[in-house]
């Protein structure tokens, strides 16, 4: 495979993952992280001792003009043939009756501006009205846009529901111009992100309520994300593919 595959947050969980497997299949990787510059130049580090191409690119995607800088870097490295809109943040647990507006504009402004801002760019590059050759971009959404997550975080579900409905909308915009946007809406994943909500334990508590009673990895949501980037999924868009071990599958 040639060409290059920006990851949102790839630094670290489920982005670092996709980052391994792209950077294996041939593309050339370009991780993007926000402020944990060490697991992003490991991992970079570690996919160029296993013989891929891979760079490091500091920039939060709830700023605009980080964005512009991150596809300016991604530019610099060849043509883009991929996005993958991974990087999204939680919020320690709380009621709607208690959300500030800081806290809400913070929550939106990653998870669903920059990922709206970084398929604008990608749109911009990949689509034939614009002279590119097509690509695809792969949307991280989540189980919670279906659950809701009462009284922990519904404006991260929220987000998400936003993310199921860009990735519907766009995919058909996009669709005759060579790009196909799909999503994936992982269930319970063990990473670092249920910590930064403030519950260090919520993968293990919620073990035994999960359908097959053990979390999901983050290369087995990577495996999923990278198919959908594939020429394998070439006749596939606007899908959102549930990779939740049997999570909230139903409406
Ligand atoms: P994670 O382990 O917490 O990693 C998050 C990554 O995103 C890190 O690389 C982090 O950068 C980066 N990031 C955070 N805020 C950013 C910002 N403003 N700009 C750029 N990068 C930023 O998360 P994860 O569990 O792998 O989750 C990845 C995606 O899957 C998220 O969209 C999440 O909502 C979704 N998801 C996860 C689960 C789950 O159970 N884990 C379930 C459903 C959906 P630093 O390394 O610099 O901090």
């Amino acid at each position: 495979m040639s060409g290059v595959i920006l990851v949102t947050g790839g630094g670290r969980g489920i982005g670092a993952d996709v980052c391994r497997r792209a950077a294996a299949l041939g593309y050339t990787v370009l991780v993007n992280y926000a402020s944990n510059q060490n697991a992003a130049d490991a991992l970079v580090e570690e996919i160029r001792a296993a013989g891929g191409v891979a760079h490091a690119k500091q920039g939060d995607v709830g700023s605009e003009s980080d964005i512009l800088e991150l596809f300016a870097a991604a530019d610099e490295l060849g043509q883009l043939v991929g996005l993958v809109n991974n990087a999204g943040v939680v919020d320690v647990s709380a009621r709607v009756e208690d959300m500030s507006v800081d806290r809400l504009t913070r929550m939106f402004a990653i998870n669903v501006t920059g990922s709206f801002l970084c398929a604008r760019e990608a749109v911009k590059r990949m689509s034939t009205r614009h002279g590119g050759k097509g690509g695809a971009i792969v949307n991280l959404g989540s189980a919670a846009s279906k659950l809701g997550s009462a009284n922990q975080y519904v404006d991260y579900a929220a987000s998400k529901g936003a993310i199921d409905t860009m990735t519907v909308g766009l995919a058909l915009e996009v669709a005759d111009e060579g790009i196909r946007v799909n999503a994936v809406r992982p269930g319970i994943i063990d990473t670092e992100i249920h910590a930064s909500g403030g519950v260090p334990d919520r993968v293990a508590s919620l073990t035994a309520s999960l359908p097959m009673k053990r979390p999901g990895s983050a290369d087995e949501v990577a495996k999923a994300i990278i198919w959908l980037l594939s020429e394998e999924a070439s006749y596939t868009t606007g899908a959102i593919l549930d990779v939740s071990g049997g999570r909230a599958i139903l409406p």
